[in-house]
């Protein structure tokens, strides 16, 4: 047997498996199954690669929480036989999906590393290889011979970062995320350069635990100025709805208005769970800092300090599907639990 590491590549869809249609010009999935051929490049890793398709492959757009269930279950599946997890995914929404699974994969102890492209892996100027194949370099990592890194990021252009820290930030530039309120784990230029101080490790010797329950009666509301008592209230009263993040200004403020206030410090007596997240791009919630912030505290706002909208409503639907109890769900939700805060 050699020595090897063994890298999965779990294939979504998303631009980079996309070729060009001959006659129509549309980009469209290509057989996964042709990868090396596409990517002679990947024969020269030293890792002996294998891959696992969706049966089909979605631009991200399309992608739901039944679907984050198909790769933690391909990653549960194939966990034993594989040192690390490369999973090929539409840039769109990574972040929500390499959140999610973040979540969902406790006390993972080796790497699931997200990647994507801007450019189709066909295209000359093509992203795709690049992050490809230090996705998978990545994936390899060792540590007197255990895996370096044991927890689920996202790789693009030249870094490495926490999954659950990232957001889309550019649909044009191959600089697409950024993680704005934790540092990338590693950068690669000449060298791959990882900061193990900045890794996230498991606690104690747990075995890996997959948390497919997910519920997704959540809603994100953003605040404009404008937001009047008919919208609020009509969101609010979504049947069965059990969870809001509420993206508000600056440092976590929201108007002092009465109806404002009133409507939603009676929707969380009635049991909604709202989590205040800053739509700032970086940044920390802090509800002490201003009245306006300070009203959304007194009434029981959960304060989401600097996790992002994708991580947020991400948890909200893993910690609603664990059926946390009301009683501890504020404590819960405020305390990291992958390094998704602060
Ligand atoms: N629309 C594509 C997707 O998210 C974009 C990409 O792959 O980067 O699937």
């Amino acid at each position: 047997m050699s020595n090897r590491p063994n890298i999965l590549l779990i294939y979504t869809g998303g631009t980079i498996g996309m070729v060009k249609d001959a006659e129509t010009g549309a980009l469209k999935a290509f057989d996964f199954d042709e990868l090396l051929l596409r990517i002679p490049e990947l024969k020269l890793l030293d890792c002996d690669i294998a891959t696992f398709s969706f049966k089909e492959p979605i631009d991200s757009s399309n992608m739901n929480p039944q679907k984050w269930v198909a790769m933690a279950n391909a990653i549960e599946t194939n966990y034993d036989k594989f040192d690390g997890f490369v999973v090929l995914h539409g840039s769109d929404t990574m972040s929500y999906s390499a959140s999610a699974l973040s979540f969902m994969l406790e006390n993972l102890g080796k790497p699931v590393v997200f990647t994507g492209s801007q450019l189709p892996i066909g295209d000359l100027r093509t992203d795709a290889k690049e992050n490809l194949i230090t996705a998978i370099q990545i994936a390899t990592l060792k540590n007197k011979n255990k895996p370096l890194i044991t927890e689920v990021c996202l790789y693009f252009e030249y870094k490495l970062y926490r999954g659950n820290r990232t957001t889309k930030i550019s649909a044009e530039h191959f600089n697409a995320f950024a993680s704005p309120n934790y540092p990338a784990i590693a950068e690669s230029g000449v060298h791959l350069k990882v900061n193990e101080e900045l890794l996230f490790h498991k606690s104690g010797t747990k075995k890996l635990k997959v948390n497919t329950a997910f519920d997704d009666h959540v809603v994100i509301i953003k605040m404009f100025p404008g937001i009047n008592e008919s919208v609020l209230q009509a969101v609010l009263h979504i049947p069965n709805l059990k969870g809001v993040v509420l993206e508000t200004y600056g440092s976590g403020n929201a108007p002092t208005e009465d109806w404002f206030i009133a409507t939603l410090e009676k929707a969380i007596e009635k049991g909604l769970h709202v989590v205040n997240v800053t739509q700032c791009s970086g940044g920390s919630v802090n509800m002490d800092k201003y009245e306006t912030g300070l009203e959304l505290k007194k009434i029981g706002v959960i304060s989401g300090r600097d996790i992002t909208t994708e991580a947020a409503i991400a948890k909200l639907m893993y910690l609603l599907g664990q059926q946390v109890s009301p009683s501890v769900f504020k404590t819960i939700f405020e305390t990291a639990i992958r390094g998704e805060m602060s």
